[in-house]
């Protein structure tokens, strides 16, 4: 029996069920369900609650937000040597756990969860991560269905989400969070939590919607950072050609420096920078 509920401890579920685990499907498993409950105490309330839960593997973040309360979990799962591990999970927790063998990149999780306050909290594979993130990031209607995101990163990551203008760290991860939500590292933690122990470490990242972000269309956004970030050392006036035919006078309309690259820019400007190209060419 373990600390959180009355299953068994994990070593022993992933020994009983030979989940040895797999490095091309990012197979860390977390078996300490104190942090995994620290995890999901960092989401927020859970109470009535339903949590899109991103490679449950062998459960231990599952059952954590499950005696943390979440109303319901819809997990996705990519390995099916996971699913009799996670159906024991699912009979303890009668109506409350729902699992779904396939790729999150593939399946419509907002289709799965119905109405009602929905959060999401994962442990993610390294290998998607980031796709998944900037998936969820850029959806059209915003405010989103999520309430929040609650996701394991390796640490450069996590720095690149929140990093502020100006920063080495700072790209295009960190405008489209930083534009769309409220992000901050809530905790680090170390190789040796995982089994099998990764290279770096980890961070858990938090990040809220904001319910009203600056003004501009996400793909326009995409295209802009894109064009800029892809040749971060070069001035506007120049990575900025690749954004419209001739960057000079929209960076002129915007009040900026046409020398000015494009780490130093603030979110504020290349909002303004989004919306001004989309006037522009008549597409607002
Ligand atoms: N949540 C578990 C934990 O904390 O111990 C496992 C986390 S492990 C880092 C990542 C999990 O994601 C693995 O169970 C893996 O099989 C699963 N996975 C990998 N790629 C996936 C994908 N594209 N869609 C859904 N699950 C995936």
């Amino acid at each position: 029996m373990s600390a959180i509920d009355d299953l068994p401890p994990l070593r022993e579920v992933i020994a009983r069920h030979g989940l040895m685990a797999k490095k091309q499907l990012g197979q860390n498993f977390l078996l300490d369900l104190n942090l995994t409950s620290r995890i999901a105490r960092a989401s927020g309330p859970l109470e009535g609650v339903t949590v899109l839960e991103v490679g449950p593997g062998p459960g231990g973040l599952t059952r954590a937000l499950l005696a943390n309360g979440a109303a319901r979990v819809v997990a996705i799962e990519r390995d099916p040597r996971c699913l009799p591990a996670l159906a024991e999970i699912a009979a303890h927790y009668p109506g409350r756990l729902e699992v779904i063998e396939g790729d999150a990149l593939e399946v419509d999780a907002a289709a799965m969860l119905g109405q009602g306050p929905a959060r999401i909290v994962a442990n993610l594979p390294y290998n998607v991560a980031t796709p998944l993130l900037t998936g969820w990031l850029t959806t059209e209607a915003w405010p989103p269905w999520f309430q929040s995101l609650t996701l394991m990163f390796q640490k450069e990551v996590a720095q690149r989400i929140v990093a502020p203008p100006g920063s080495d760290p700072y790209g295009r991860l960190g405008v489209l969070c930083g534009w769309r939500t409220e992000a901050k590292i809530a905790f680090d933690v170390g190789p040796s939590a995982f089994v099998p122990p990764p290279k770096v470490t980890s961070s858990v990242v938090h990040l809220v919607p904001r319910a009203d972000p600056l003004p501009a269309k996400v793909k326009t956004m995409e295209r802009l950072t894109a064009a800029a970030f892809g040749q971060r050392r070069k001035m506007i006036r120049q990575s900025l050609k690749g954004f419209v035919r001739d960057p000079l006078p929209l960076i002129e309309a915007a009040g900026l420096d046409p020398t000015e690259r494009a780490e130093n820019l603030t979110i504020a400007e290349f909002a303004m920078l989004a919306r001004l190209a989309d006037r522009t060419t008549g597409q607002e």
